[in-house]
């Protein structure tokens, strides 16, 4: 079990973490995470959409995605 200090601490960096998140502006209203045509997940994973090589924002997606 943390003590009390650990607890602080862990918690303070987990803000950090948050606070560093960028805003990123997402149509993609379906997604459970988007709010206003915004992001609202703490962290998102964009992966390769189909290929290995990307050449273009069409070869990418958001992995993050949930359908709400
Ligand atoms: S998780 Fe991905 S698809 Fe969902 S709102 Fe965020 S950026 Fe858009």
């Amino acid at each position: 079990m943390k003590s009390f200090t650990e607890e602080k601490i862990f918690s303070e960096k987990r803000c950090e973490e948050v606070k560093k998140m960028p805003e990123i502006k997402c149509s993609v209203t379906e997604c459970v995470y988007n709010k206003d045509v915004k992001c609202g997940a703490p962290m998102i994973q964009v992966d390769h959409n189909g290929v290995s090589d990307a050449k273009n924002s069409d070869q990418t997606k958001c992995d993050t995605f949930k359908r709400s």
